[in-house]
């Protein structure tokens, strides 16, 4: 029997060669027509000229969502030192089991704790968020736009809290306001 699409096609559709052909004609216009427009753009400078939805990345970047999760950053005080209290909170929380804390006295008799040690292994963080949600002192975000991080070795995505707290929250286009951090193993030397 035969089947309703097959009984649709056209006479001339069932020869797959002219098909075959018409494809080959839409590929080209369309590789042809994007060519042109990425000539004007990047040879003569025509900056109106976009081909296609190429996004001459890194020059360009495509707007990212304001509610997008980034590199963390640890928040500050107005003195400069972490916000954060050393509730284990996020440690407790995180299910990728990549926060690190160690708790030391705050010379402040008022806040009872502060970070001595808090690293973050970004090489086993996914990315949940669930460290910020959990935190009840708004210490820990994930905005600072920062997403080009990279490493040679497992130890260089190893965070600390002094790269953490270095940190400022991303622009109001989204764009990073601090440098993508730089981590030992790929400094020049
Ligand atoms: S984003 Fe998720 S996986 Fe990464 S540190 Fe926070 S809680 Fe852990
Ligand atoms: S939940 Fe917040 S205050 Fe508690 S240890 Fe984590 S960052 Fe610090």
């Amino acid at each position: 029997m035969e089947s309703g699409h097959s009984s649709r096609l056209s006479l001339r559709q069932r020869f797959y060669l002219l098909e075959v052909l018409t494809g080959l004609g839409i590929t080209a216009h369309h590789f042809f027509t994007n060519m042109w427009r990425h000539t004007l753009h990047t040879v003569l400078g025509v900056k109106s000229a976009r081909g296609a939805v190429t996004i001459q990345y890194p020059d360009e970047r495509r707007p990212y969502a304001p509610r997008l999760r980034s590199l963390h950053r640890l928040v500050r005080r107005e003195d400069g030192s972490p916000r954060c209290v050393a509730c284990m909170m996020c440690e407790t929380v995180c299910p990728a089991h990549c926060i690190y804390i160690v708790a030391a006295e705050h010379p402040n008799p008022e806040i009872e704790k502060v970070p001595e040690r808090f690293d973050i292994d970004l090489g086993k963080c996914v990315f949940c968020g669930y460290c910020v949600e959990a935190c009840p002192e708004d210490a820990i975000r994930m905005d600072t736009g920062i997403l080009e991080f990279s490493s040679y070795s497992r130890a260089g995505m190893v965070y600390t809290k002094e790269m953490l707290l270095a940190l400022e929250s991303a622009r109001p286009d989204g764009t990073p306001a601090s440098p993508v951090p730089i981590p030992p193993d790929r400094k020049p030397r």
